[in-house]
């Protein structure tokens, strides 16, 4: 297959797919999701993801239909269906189905895959970034399918030609981009903002911050500014499909891009692992 879709144990071409208009996730957006890499069909952090699934679940008491185990093992088995190995992986659990009605539904929650190709890229060619005021909700910890806001954010950023869109709290406290982490050096210390409710604690912020440790770069997770930001050495975004990207612009004034030594050994390092782990 090309592009798969499967849903509650139904398996089709991704655009012959048909979704019921009762599952929640039309209502409501009521549902959890991960999306991450998969490489020569080998999944990438595929316990990490999962383990945050079911926690971003747990938050919202959506009960997941299957054990960490199935979803693992029908993950595996739905990537070997494909045409090439080289995947985004996608996967969501919504609240069910029923009527529109804030209570919850009775029956089980439903599963959701969708397999795409895509491959890694590892080029460093610096991005421009723009700021907006974070506007989203208090619970950004939780990884649900409710993303207007970024969806908004990161429009913005495309309109202005930019890769990303760095979120901000009044008080102007960094938080994250509309689908990436933000971090800076500054004094060869990485300040990467600390995993609470105001953002998503990403798997490739993790990685990064294991990078860092193995390298010998000292990391600090305490906000930073935004003018923190603008006066960085180095300014870079982590996601898992773009596990770790310079900036060299923000709000259209050049930023970062002092401490290249520092960015490609963490870029090597990072790259390394994925490359090593999906042999
Ligand atoms: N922050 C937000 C708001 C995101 O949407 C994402 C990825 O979707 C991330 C951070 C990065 O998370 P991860 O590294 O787990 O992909």
């Amino acid at each position: 297959m090309k592009e798969l879709g499967y849903y509650n144990g139904r398996i089709e071409e991704l655009s012959e797919m048909m979704i019921p208009m009762n599952d929640r996730a039309c209502w409501f957006g009521d549902g959890v999701y991960e999306a991450q890499l998969c490489r020569n069909y080998h999944i990438f952090t595929l316990d990490e993801h999962v383990d945050r699934l079911f926690r971003s679940a747990a938050m919202l008491e959506i009960k997941i239909p299957v054990t960490k185990d199935e979803l693992k093992k029908l993950l595996n088995d739905l990537v070997q269906k494909m045409d090439d190995g080289d995947l985004m992986l996608y996967y969501q659990v919504t609240r069910g189905s029923g009527k529109r009605n804030h209570a919850f539904p009775k029956g089980p929650a439903n599963l959701w895959v969708t397999l795409t190709p895509k491959s890694i890229n590892p080029d460093t060619t610096p991005v421009s970034l723009i700021t907006a005021e974070d506007t989203r909700f208090l619970h950004c910890n939780i990884k649900t399918l409710n993303l207007l806001p970024s969806v908004m954010a990161n429009q913005k950023a495309i309109s202005a030609g930019c890769y990303e869109c760095v979120l901000y709290r009044p008080g102007e406290r960094v938080t994250e981009c509309s689908h990436s982490n933000v971090h800076i050096i500054r004094d060869g210390v990485l300040y990467t903002a600390p995993t609470d409710h105001l953002i998503l604690a990403g798997i490739a912020r993790a990685h990064l911050i294991a990078a860092c440790k193995k390298l010998g770069i000292p990391v600090s997770e305490t906000p930073f500014t935004l003018t923190d930001l603008r006066n960085a050495d180095e300014i870079i975004t982590t996601s898992s499909t773009a596990p770790c990207t310079r900036a060299c612009q923000v709000d259209g004034v050049p930023a970062g891009m002092k401490r290249e030594d520092l960015f490609m050994a963490l870029h090597d390092e990072i790259f390394g692992e994925f490359m090593r782990d999906t042999q």
